[in-house]
């Protein structure tokens, strides 16, 4: 038993934690920048001010992750993050199919549970900073559930907060609101009519319980809410959680310390629509739902910005600017929100795309004035235009993935975040980035540090791809359908396709390319034809022009709804079929028109569908369209972009195998295999279903042998990266790689590291 006798005023409990690298924040950018860290033996702490991890992605406020992806609504093909949120977002599908977020807190509390360099201090917030001589040295953060203060020492910290307690604490530059247009040649920087930083929002779920039930509404709901929300008609039964974004408030207000205000007056928005859904007799068909969540936790889109040594601008992404330290890749559109929000006349949105892919350099990722401060998430360096596209969830696990990642170089080399754009050090980030099957934008992944470039490599087979089985059924061309074929530089071909037409007609076929070799807006027609048809089935044949560079042809087949084309349910590393239009979600037009002036390009959409109902189309080719070669195992990017870059074996190979003979022998540590998982595939983390549990183009079993002994079994594999330890104090004469695809496609490998 205490009694505790009166007494002076107490202290508090407080404990040291003593650490490499501090992380403040459990969002997901602060979470993959600790587990990153973490794997590469640095201490780690990462403290999160609330019970669960995840920040927006987390069940209290129920986003769902997305990046260059983009819902699949846009250009980007193959443009999945990878590293630590592609090893979540592929679990989550293959745990939590329904997109349940409770589960998805499950699952990032065991990755980083399973990471023994990290302590983890949930309910923790961060309050206090000390900094002295331009570093942050150490950070006070206090436990309200078990009343304990700690105080947190560390060489090195990352502000993962969104907020940007620690930025603002330690005296590190920020921004908060927008650029005038001028500062950085921003066309689409907003004035004040259409305001300077965005709201936030709060999601509720419903369920269909089986029986009506009756709703009342508190107090405090609003009460008329067709007058007051210009949008109301848009409201409707079966949408709710991030469907209804642009339930928003709050741009015109400071979002931070006003945000408890913007808050209760979203609760009374989120309640008052409940109850015009309820009760206003306009939804008959809501009789028998019930409200079963309201998140209590409003999603914070903008506050503070950090300022690095690099400040990315809407430039950077319309034009796609390569930079020499540009460590991950963004997609997602610059979407900037009305302040005025839900109240407001304006659209909830206003969405730019670029043509593809852009990077994000490393000189974003750091404090411009304090020496040992990583800054991502929403706290990136960016214009708020720029932060537009960069701050969604996917795009920022990426940026902390990086910074984790560099933390570990800064710990080894005794330098700066400002030292790591020195060559060097940046080599071996990228390196080190893409070991881990991170994506570094316009990099060769394979080809640095890498032993297996030293080895002979002899495969079992590989695929000669001179066609796709006529297996799918037919696709009525309501819209132009095209098939994405890597272009040949030596050679002209033919396709011979499939059609059955209802009447007599002409269908057009065009061939069309990007101007940039690594995008897929294919914004460039090299040729057209018209094909005559005679009712009924037939095939067509359609000429392919040799290309002058390695990038993808798109061979489209105009719209013509008397037309059927004939599909394939053959699916192979690299190929897909993209119809012309928009996504509801994203581009809900076919094309984007630029308005004059803006800075941003105007051209058309090109999406693919999602399995089961994407195929590709079937086609049989005169010459092989494309070889999928060994060469690939040891060089390129691990992922296709202008090419496949994979190795796949063929169809009929029984036994696919990899044999990697060192006519030096050599020591190593670490095999690593990249395999495919469908990077084209958005897979958000909740709400969304999605076909396959498992991505059917995975190697999903098998074994390594070193020197004629089997060190590995390979089983029920769903990981996009299978890492082996390798027997240290052997010499490695070969290797010897047995695979299989338990889903009967072709075995596919898009690279092997080992170090
Ligand atoms: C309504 C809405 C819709 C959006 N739509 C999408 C979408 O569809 N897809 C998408 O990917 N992104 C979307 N975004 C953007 C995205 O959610 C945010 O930009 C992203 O969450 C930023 O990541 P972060 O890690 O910086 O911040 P957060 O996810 O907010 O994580 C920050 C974490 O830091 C913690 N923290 C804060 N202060 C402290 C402190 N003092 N001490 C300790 N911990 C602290 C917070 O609790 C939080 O968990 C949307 C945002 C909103 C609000």
């Amino acid at each position: 038993m205490i009694v505790a006798d009166a007494s002076a005023p107490r202290e508090l409990k407080t404990v040291h934690v003593a650490a490499d690298f501090v992380v403040v924040g459990g969002g997901l950018s602060g979470t993959c920048a600790a587990i990153a860290a973490a794997r590469a033996g640095l201490k780690v702490a990462l403290v999160q001010d609330r019970p669960v991890l995840g920040g927006n992605a987390s069940s209290e406020v129920r986003l769902w992750i997305l990046g260059a992806t983009s819902h699949g609504g846009n250009n980007n093909r193959w443009a999945r993050e990878g590293g630590i949120i592609n090893e979540l977002l592929l679990e989550n599908q293959f745990r939590n199919p329904g997109g349940n977020p409770v589960i998805f807190d499950s699952l990032v509390q065991d990755w980083v549970g399973r990471e023994k360099n990290l302590t983890l201090m949930v309910n923790t917030q961060v309050f206090h900073a000390v900094t002295e001589a331009n570093r942050v040295r150490e950070i006070h953060a206090f436990n309200s559930q078990n009343s304990t203060m700690y105080r947190l020492t560390g060489d090195f910290f990352a502000d993962s907060s969104g907020d940007g307690i620690l930025v603002h604490l330690s005296g590190a530059a920020y921004r908060m609101g927008a650029e005038k247009a001028e500062e950085f040649d921003e066309p689409m920087a907003p004035g004040n009519n259409y305001g300077e930083l965005l709201g936030h929002s709060m999601y509720f779920y419903t369920k269909d319980v089986g029986h009506p039930v009756d709703y009342v509404a508190p107090d405090f709901a609003l009460k008329d809410v067709p007058s007051l929300i210009p949008r109301y008609r848009r409201f409707r039964t079966t949408e709710q959680g991030c469907s209804l974004w642009w339930i928003e408030w709050g741009g015109r207000l400071d979002t931070i310390h006003q945000s408890e205000e913007i808050k209760g007056e979203l609760q009374k928005i989120v309640y008052g629509v409940w109850n015009y859904i309820k009760n206003s007799g306009e939804f008959p068909d809501a009789a028998n739902l019930a409200l079963e969540w309201v998140g209590t936790i409003p999603g914070k889109r903008e506050s503070r910005r950090a300022e690095g040594d690099y400040i990315l601008r809407q430039k950077d992404i319309i034009e796609q600017i390569e930079h020499d330290d540009d460590v991950c890749h963004g997609g997602w559109s610059i979407d900037l929100h009305p302040a005025d929000g839900v109240y407001g006349d304006e659209e909830g949105c206003n969405q730019y795309h670029a043509k593809g892919v852009y990077g994000i350099p490393f000189r974003s990722m750091y404090s411009r004035n304090i020496d040992n401060l990583f800054t991502n998430g929403r706290l990136l360096s960016a214009s708020h235009v720029a932060f537009g596209s960069t701050r969604v969830m996917a795009t920022s696990s990426t940026v902390g993935q990086a910074i984790g990642t560099a933390a570990v170089l800064c710990v080894r080399h005794h330098c700066r975040p400002r030292d790591i754009t020195k060559p060097l050090l940046m080599a071996e980030l990228k390196r080190t980035l893409s070991a881990a099957g991170h994506y570094v934008p316009h990099y060769d992944a394979l080809a640095d540090g890498n032993k297996a470039c030293e080895a002979e490599i002899s495969v079992s087979s590989a695929l000669s791809l001179t066609g796709l089985a006529h297996d799918g059924g037919w696709k009525r061309l309501t819209v132009s359908y095209a098939q994405l074929l890597p272009g040949r530089t030596d050679r002209d071909n033919v396709i011979h396709v499939p059609v059955k037409a209802e009447t007599a007609t002409t269908l057009t076929v065009e061939l069309r390319i990007s101007e940039k070799p690594e995008n897929h807006t294919p914004e460039v027609r090299l040729t057209a034809i018209d094909l005559p048809l005679v009712t009924g089935e037939q095939t067509v044949a359609v000429p392919l022009p040799r290309l002058d560079r390695e990038q993808y042809l798109f061979v489209c087949f105009g719209e013509n709804p008397a037309v059927e084309i004939g599909l394939s349910s053959e699916q192979v590393t690299g190929l897909l079929a993209v119809k012309k239009g928009g996504l509801d979600k994203v581009s809900t037009t076919a094309r984007q028109e630029a308005p004059d002036g803006l800075g941003v390009h105007s051209f058309d959409f090109w999406v693919p569908e999602r399995r089961p109902n994407g195929r590709n189309i079937a086609f049989a080719a005169d010459a092989p369209v494309h070889v999928f070669s060994a060469d690939n195992l040891v060089s390129g990017p691990l992922r296709p972009i202008a090419a496949p870059n994979a190795w796949v074996a063929d169809r009929t190979d029984a036994a696919p195998t990899v044999d990697l003979g060192f006519a030096k022998p050599v020591k190593a540590a670490r095999l690593s295999l990249y395999l495919d998982c469908d990077y084209d595939h958005p897979l958000e983390s909740v709400q969304y279903r999605h076909h396959d549990r498992v991505m059917p183009l995975l190697v999903h079993g098998g074994a390594v042998s070193v020197n004629g002994r089997v060190i590995a079994e390979i089983a029920d594999n769903r990981s996009p990266v299978i890492t082996v330890d390798l027997p240290e104090d052997e010499e490695i004469s070969s290797l010897t790689l047995r695979l299989a695809n338990a889903q009967g496609h072709p075995v596919a490998l898009l690279g092997i590291r080992i170090e």
